[in-house]
């Protein structure tokens, strides 16, 4: 086919019938749509994040399920308080993660410190410690805002397939 002198109907039939895509963008629908999430559960924000593993909510049927290690994991959800003795104990099993991996903050206290903000012994945002991709708000956020903090990273996946991947703090 001429692509030039196309007519409008061969022009939508195109648009209609032929995908055209590269690896990457495939290799990044394959990762958003089977996520393996590493438990961070640290405090009440975890009994929401296992609430939502369960049959109700049902993640499994987004291709997210749980792993117990690191080395299997390439999503880390800190669920709940992190105080800066369990500081290091995140980044190293972060580090022992394989790329790519990305990291959901559920709920206040992993994002800014929470309702222990002037606390001498919690993380003020688990960010000073990992690269953040997904912050979800709430004390405690609820199942349906962890779902749709999954679908944000799930796009941002595939954005960054396209446009490439900015890391701010590693
Ligand atoms: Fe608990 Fe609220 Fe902190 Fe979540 S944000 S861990 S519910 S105090």
């Amino acid at each position: 086919i001429n692509l030039e002198n196309i007519t409008p109907f061969e022009e939508q039939e195109l648009n209609r019938n032929v995908l055209t895509t590269n690896l990457e963008m495939i290799k990044a629908w394959a990762r958003s749509n089977s996520m393996w999430p590493l438990t961070f559960g640290l405090a009440c924000c975890a009994i929401e994040m296992m609430g939502t593993g369960g049959s109700h909510y049902d993640l499994d049927r987004f291709g997210v399920i749980f792993r117990a290690s690191p080395r299997q994991s390439d999503v880390m959800i800190v669920a709940g308080t992190v105080t800066k003795k369990m500081g290091p104990l995140l980044r190293r099993l972060y580090d022992q993660m394989p790329e790519p991996k990305w990291v959901i903050a559920m709920g206040s206290c992993a994002t800014a410190g929470g309702p222990y903000v002037k606390s001498y012994s919690v993380v003020k945002g688990v960010d000073q410690i990992v690269p953040v991709d997904v912050y979800i708000p709430g004390c405690p956020p609820n199942p349906a805002a962890l779902i749709y903090g999954i679908h944000k990273l799930q796009e941002k996946i595939r954005y960054e397939a396209r446009h490439g991947r900015k890391v701010t703090n590693q």
